[in-house]
């Protein structure tokens, strides 16, 4: 069984930039400190978009130490992915407003990543839960086909830098010689028919 990878693109200066292979994990899952880490954590930037990895259900918590949270169940109830730290727990209209126990299909937007709670910087704690277990999300499989089309902004077209303005000058440069050669040549005409009429 295969999911889709919750993190479906990430935030680089404004724009959201698509995932396309499983991202480095700053915190594996296991024993950490005189605990245990339940999940993976995953280094994302502020306002990343969140997607369902399967169809299921939706549920929101809040607390001191995951902050924002959204869990997705999935339809048989068996599997549950967890998004912790989130950006906050209302978000636009184009996204979902109303979240909690809203069924929700495959690859829709749940949420926006942050920093709240214990976080010492922007990620996604990420857990996996199957019959009631927490399991590592990084041994799972996961799918980069998306079922909406990938939101990426293209951003302003340029061209080349260090091709363009060599380019230019080389065309302009010609311009200015046919220019300059077409004005002489007229100016030459000019006099030879001045000089014409003058024997007359
Ligand atoms: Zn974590």
């Amino acid at each position: 069984m295969s999911f889709l990878y919750p993190i479906k693109s990430r935030n680089i200066d404004g724009r959201q930039q698509t995932v396309t292979k499983t991202l480095p994990i700053s915190s594996a899952f296991g024993p950490r400190g005189s605990g245990f880490h339940n999940g993976i954590d995953i280094p994302v930037p502020v306002g990343s978009y969140f997607q369902a990895p399967f169809d299921g259900y939706l549920s929101n918590s809040v607390n001191p130490s995951g902050g924002n949270q959204v869990i997705i169940t999935s339809v048989d109830s068996t599997q549950r992915f967890g998004f912790a730290h989130l950006k906050n727990l209302e978000i636009s209209d184009t996204l979902i407003d109303e979240r909690d126990g809203r069924p929700v299909s495959k690859g829709t937007i749940i949420g926006l990543s942050g920093n709240t709670g214990n976080s010492t910087g922007p990620h996604l704690h990420l857990t996996y839960t199957l019959n009631g277990e927490k399991k590592d999300p990084a041994k799972l499989s996961y799918d980069f086909t998306n079922v909406q089309p990938p939101i990426v902004d293209p951003g302003p077209v340029s061209l080349p830098l260090p091709v363009f303005p060599g380019f230019a000058i080389i065309i302009i440069l010609i311009l200015i010689l046919l220019v300059t050669r077409y004005l002489k040549g007229n100016r030459g005409i000019g006099n030879i028919e001045g000089t014409q009429s003058l024997q007359t």
